[in-house]
Formats: C-alpha cells, structure tokens, sequence
C-alpha cells in the first residue's frame, strides 16, 4: 500500500477501517472508529499545499488510482485472452445488477436516507452485494453522501460538480481530499447498526470476497470457468458498477431538468436514470431525499424502486416512505411558477399605471385636436399614432376615438376587442386622465377585488392575465362618444 495521509476520498479502505486493526483486541469496541494513527491534525493537509512538479504524486491517491483506473484497465488487457463464455456473460450482467443494487437499494436508499426499512436478512444481502460494487464501506460512503445532500454544491460537498464534471465523477476519489473540508454529519444511527458496523470492521474481507471470489467460484464450480469469472464477473464488472454509479454524482448533477428547484444543480434525465438503476431522477431526489422513489411516473425507468417494493412484498421491506404527491406537485408548481415569472418579466406589458403622468381631460381633448394620436380607453391615454395606419378595424375607425372617451367604443359599443388587442394597447398607454369616470370605475374594481391586474409575482412585477388589463371593462357604461 503507498504511504499515504488519510483521506475522505478512499474509496475501498478507509481510514477509520486501517486504524482500527491494531487496537481491535486492546482496546473495547469502539462506537466511533479512530482515525489513522498517522493522522495529525495539526500538521498541515498535502491539499493545504500547492501542487507542483516535485509534489504531484503526493496529491494523488495511488490505492484509489489502482482500484479504479489500474485494475479496470489490467481486466481489459486480460480479456483479450480469455475468452467469453455465455454462461459467464450472463451471470456477469446479473451481477452488476445485484451490486448495483447493493449500492442504490442499499449504501443510498436504505442507509444513506433511510427512506425504507429492511430486515436483517435483506440488510445482510445488501451489505453483502454492495460491498461486492467496491465503493467503499457503507458507514464512510453514508457519511459523504450525506454531507453531499447538506451541502450540495459548496466546498463540504465532498463530490461537488462545481468543481469540474470529472472532479464529480471520480477525481474526488483519485486526488486526495482533505477531511477537515468534508461538511459534517450525524451517522450516529448507522454506528448503532450492526450490519453496517460488521462490514465497516470486515470491509477489506467482504470486498476480496463478493468484488472477486465469489463470481470466480460461481463461474468455477457451475461452469468450469474460474477465469472467466474472475475477469469478466469480477474486475470488468467492477468497473461498469463504479462507473454507472459515479455517474449520479457526475450525470445527475449535469444532465437534464429540474421541474423542482433549480438553485442547485441535481437535474432529471432518463439517460442517467437508465445508466444508474434509476438514480437519474435527481431533482426530485435531492428535494425529496427520504422518498424511497426515484421516478415517480410508473413509466419512468426506476428497477431500484421496484425491487424495494418487490421485497415490500416478499415481507423483506416495510415503512417505505413517500411523500405526499399533493406536496410533490406543490414544488413543481413553484418551479413552474418561477419559469413563468422569469418569462413574463422579458416581456413589454406598458408603462405600469402608477408611473404614468396624470392628465387633465381638457389636455387630452387639446392635444389629440393639435394632431397627437391620443385615444383613452378607461381613463387610460394611449399614443397610438404610430398604429393608426396599421389598425385591423381601419384607420377611419381608430381616428373615430381620438380625442374622445373611447372606452365603451373599444369594448364592444364598435367591436368587442380581443385580448390581444388590449394587450397591445397597454404598450402604447402614456398617462392617466385625473378623475376620469373609467379610472374610477377601474379603482373600485380593484376595491372589490374584481380583478387581478395589481397581483405581483415574487420579483414584484405586475401579474395581468388574460381579461385583466385595466383597458377591459365588461359592461360599459353607455358614452355619448359610443354612439
Ligand atoms: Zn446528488
Ligand atoms: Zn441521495
């Protein structure tokens, strides 16, 4: 084993697990495993010093190099050689989906978020598996996906994809990481578990086992292909297990939608999904991280959640969490509503009302006489000398209003506007009339709450839906101008 400092980041043996070797007999178990005797943590960190050309090395995890570069890549070159029994294929596929599990159904949903409840023999089975996945023990990856949850996307997420796509995928794990940065957590409930505490203490035993002799033997002994199954259902194996699954730490931070929150980065995408078991539903994962599903959709791709409901049924599983759909769909109207907003405040909607100068009646009249294209609707002054010639109604019928209360004409005394029109004319609107008899009418509407117009969103931009603009009045009053 190179000489090395201990990190966060060491994926198959921990530092926690290499201490306790020694004072296992001495001393009385201990809840909390004690660091690396070689830690210090007074000295400084390799990471608290830059990298250069002479310390590089030093930077590097070289265990994590070899178990997730070195080994995958000796399995390639070895496969050239040995050839491809069927049977092995199988079982290899089979597999992966049985450790791959052991990390999604248990390392991530049982332990990490205890979003369900197993009995001790499904625990046994999904310590067992998972540990054949060569992640890591379940206490110390526990650990770091729960800082990851807590402080997703900050220095303490141990795997943040803000530093780098690669970085979250695995270079985490291959540069060597400084404990003192990981965010804390309480995992004092994984400490009082003894699956989890057994194969803590044994993790070096059950990964030799379950990553490597166990498909050798199964290979062996049912079809005579020992080697086959050491490569083939052990180290490739291996290896597509840790890279489908790093990708939830990479792909699922960077790929996709978020239909319910957008402030961080965890995304939806059903190609992660499919690469993952069925971890790409990430954003709703991520909001809701106690819920034993994934998908929520029955035709999204999530095995992970129907083999947890599968055991649920077999009397394996009980207490599977879930959340209500009626507060899921609460968070997606939310982001819904965010979108929406974000979209409505690029849009023209007019000078708001209360920015607009007030005008005098007998300004108004004056100034559309001198030739100004002034045309009120509602109380409400348009310019629309610009549109005059463009009007769809003609331009005898638009100059018909100039200079006159045009709000009944507008509003079905002429012709009954569409919405797009008093949309479009809410964009040409240039002042108020004092007192006029539709602002007052638009007033006390607004007194009764008829209307929405003043409603704002969260960025206090006016809200005004369709049939609220201050230009419509339903029902007129009857305008001698009308007629
Ligand atoms: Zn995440
Ligand atoms: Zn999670």
């Amino acid at each position: 084993m190179p000489s090395h400092q201990p990190t966060a980041g060491m994926m198959a043996v921990d530092p926690a697990y290499v201490s306790e070797q020694p004072s296992a007999a001495s001393k009385p178990a201990p809840k909390e495993p004690v660091r690396n005797t070689k830690y210090d943590p007074k000295k400084p960190h390799i990471t608290e010093t830059p990298m250069t050309k002479k310390n590089w090395y030093k930077h590097v995890n070289w265990l994590n190099v070899v178990l997730i570069l070195g080994i995958p890549l000796t399995g390639l070159i070895a496969a050239w050689w040995t050839p491809l029994y069927w049977q092995t294929a199988v079982f290899a596929v089979a597999y992966y989906f049985a450790t791959g599990l052991g990390i999604t159904a248990g390392y991530h949903r049982l332990w990490a978020h205890t979003s369900y409840s197993a009995t001790t023999p499904l625990k046994i089975f999904l310590a067992a598996v998972g540990g054949g996945a060569v992640e890591g023990s379940i206490r110390w990856w526990a650990r770091d996906h729960r800082a990851h949850h807590r402080y997703t996307d900050t220095d303490k997420d141990p795997y943040s994809v803000r530093k780098g796509l690669l970085y979250s995928h695995f270079g985490w794990m291959l540069m060597k990481q400084n404990p003192k940065r990981i965010g804390r957590t309480d995992i004092s409930d994984l400490n009082d578990d003894f699956v989890v505490v057994w194969q803590h203490k044994h993790y070096l035993k059950v990964v030799l086992f379950m990553g490597l002799i166990f498909p050798s033997i199964v290979c062996g002994l049912l079809w005579q292909d020992w080697l086959g199954g050491f490569i083939y259902g052990g180290i490739l194996r291996i290896f597509f297990v840790q890279q489908a699954t790093f990708c939830v730490n990479s792909l699922a931070h960077w790929l996709g939608d978020q239909p319910f929150d957008d402030r961080n980065s965890p995304r939806d995408h059903v190609i992660t999904a499919l690469v993952t078991l069925g971890e790409g539903y990430h954003n709703f994962h991520h909001e809701f991280p106690s819920d034993y599903r994934n998908a929520i959709e029955w035709h999204q791709y999530d095995p992970t959640k129907w083999s947890i409901w599968a055991w649920k049924q077999m009397g394996l599983a009980y207490d599977l969490k879930q959340f209500r759909s009626n507060e899921i769909e609460k968070g997606r109207l939310q982001q819904l509503q965010k979108k929406l907003d974000q979209k409505r405040s690029k849009l023209d909607w007019g000078v708001p009302l209360e920015q607009l100068p007030v005008m005098e009646w007998d300004e108004y009249v004056d100034q559309a006489k001198n030739g100004r294209g002034l045309i009120a609707v509602a109380g409400v002054v348009h310019d629309v000398t610009d549109f005059i010639a463009d009007h769809p109604g003609g331009k005898a019928m638009i100059k018909s209003g100039l200079g006159k209360d045009a709000t009944a004409m507008f509003n079905g005394g002429v012709y009954l506007h569409s919405n797009a029109a008093h949309n479009l004319l809410s964009t040409m609107r240039v002042g108020i009339i004092r007192g006029g008899m539709e602002v007052e009418i638009w007033k006390r509407a607004h007194a009764e709450g008829k209307d929405t117009v003043m409603s704002k969103d969260a960025h206090g931009n006016k809200i005004v839906r369709a049939g609220s603009q201050p230009t419509k009045v339903f029902d007129p009053p009857a305008s001698a101008n009308a007629a």
